[in-house]
């Protein structure tokens, strides 16, 4: 494991050890969220980048010595990142830029990014014996939760979502084994009562910007962008926004790497929101601080992205600030348009949350907030598979055809096709 220095509050400072304090900061609360530090003169004299490129294995785990579980712990089997980088050369021309790379994290186990933080929260429950561990979701965290855990025989996983997530989320979560409750309510309901059901029963607590070990996992996706791209960051990380812990990761991830001497620079970072879920760009826009930032009601077709209170709020502003970034907002149309448009210039199918960042990647272009010789990386966070409702509804039908030849030439006829 890599040498701990300490738990650090992002609001007011505050350290602590790394057994002292499990969740948030006592002093600040909710909004105090914590980075995990490392002695990173240590980790710079103990580790070299080269031998880790010549380390073969294949997920998140060749990362171990920057993550903040011992080099024994077991982790979940299952083979969590080191997902594909694709060079995405139509999507570069379509939009007028030298280079685009889309990394593909709906390749993980479950279809998600989620995936990482969850394989972390797993390993950190085997090391304290903890064997109940829950969360609140849109979906995806729980799914990740729920099918990384059906691979450990002494985990169980209770999750809470909201009634409303779609069919092909619920059905994974009741597949993998999880006790799931479906909430009568939102996203943000189904979180404060999982928060509060963790802190009476003892359970472990995965929830979003809550758990710093959330962050902790997806900074590996960072990780393996610089390492697929032999040590080199791209100029620009587009990824979606919900409550903020994703882009939190990614920024994580660089600083890391920067602190080590292992890149030279950090991307800028593009969050997008959805127009209807845009807490982070509304403060963004309007220069606000965390704690100005209050709940407020959404409405999205991308509900991996709803967020009435976005959970990792201090840490998404400070990603996105201090990484000379900027967030933009999408419309739900744009967002829908985009599930086709992104998988036909790259073979990815991304769900709707996922396409929104293809469709941030278009409208920060338009306002120039990328130039043409920038490089730029696209995070696909999540599988098309995840929601089949919504992207049948973003294409048109199939050809319907009587099964003769000759109904098949007049169709192709009509169709201008032959
Ligand atoms: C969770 C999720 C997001 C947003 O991540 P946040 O950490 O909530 O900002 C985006 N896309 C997909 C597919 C997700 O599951
Ligand atoms: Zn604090």
């Amino acid at each position: 494991m890599a040498d701990i220095k300490e738990l650090r509050c992002v609001i007011g400072g505050c350290a602590y050890a790394i057994d002292e304090v499990a969740y948030t900061c006592p002093r600040h609360g909710e909004l105090g969220t914590l980075d995990i530090l490392y002695d990173y003169e240590a980790l710079r004299a103990s580790l070299d980048r080269d031998a880790l490129t010549a380390d073969c294995s294949s997920d998140c785990w060749r990362y171990r010595a920057l993550l903040p579980i011992s080099s024994a712990s077991r982790v979940p089997p299952l083979a969590v990142g080191w997902t594909p980088l694709y060079e995405a050369p139509q999507i570069a021309s379509a939009f007028g830029l030298d280079r685009v790379w889309v990394k593909d994290d709906g390749a993980n186990p479950t279809g998600s990014l989620k995936d990482r933080a969850s394989a972390l929260v797993l390993a950190r429950a085997l090391e304290a014996g903890i064997n109940v561990v829950s969360t609140a979701s849109t979906g995806n965290a729980a799914a990740a939760l729920a099918g990384l855990g059906a691979s450990l025989p002494e985990i169980e996983t209770i999750i809470f979502v909201p009634a409303a997530a779609p069919a092909a989320k619920v059905a994974q979560l009741l597949v993998y084994g999880a006790r799931v409750l479906l909430v009568d309510g939102s996203y943000d309901d189904a979180f404060e009562l999982c928060l509060a059901i963790c802190e009476e029963q003892g359970w472990y607590s995965r929830n979003t910007g809550v758990n710093p070990f959330t962050t902790e996992g997806k900074k590996t996706v960072a990780l393996e962008i610089a390492e697929q791209l032999r040590w080199n960051a791209p100029d620009v990380v587009v990824a979606s926004v919900g409550d903020g812990s994703i882009i939190s990761g990614v920024h994580k991830g660089f600083c890391d790497l920067t602190r080590l001497g292992w890149i030279e620079r950090m991307p800028r970072l593009i969050g997008v929101q959805a127009e209807g879920s845009a807490a982070l760009a509304d403060a963004f826009a309007a220069g606000l601080e965390p704690g100005a930032i209050g709940r407020r009601p959404v409405a999205t077709i991308a509900d991996s992205i709803a967020s009435e209170l976005p959970r990792d709020r201090a840490k998404a502003l400070r990603a996105v600030r201090s990484s000379g970034g900027a967030f933009v907002k999408v419309s739900d149309a744009a967002i829908s348009a985009a599930i086709p448009r992104f998988a036909q210039l790259s073979g990815v199918f991304a769900e709707p949350a996922a396409a929104a960042a293809f469709a941030g990647l278009e409208r920060a272009v338009h306002s120039k907030l990328i130039q043409a010789d920038e490089s730029v990386c696209l995070l696909s966070t999540g599988n098309g598979l995840k929601d089949i409702a919504r992207a049948r509804q973003s294409v048109s039908g199939g050809i319907p055809v009587a099964p003769d030849i000759a109904a098949v030439r007049r169709a192709l006829g009509s169709a201008g096709l032959i």
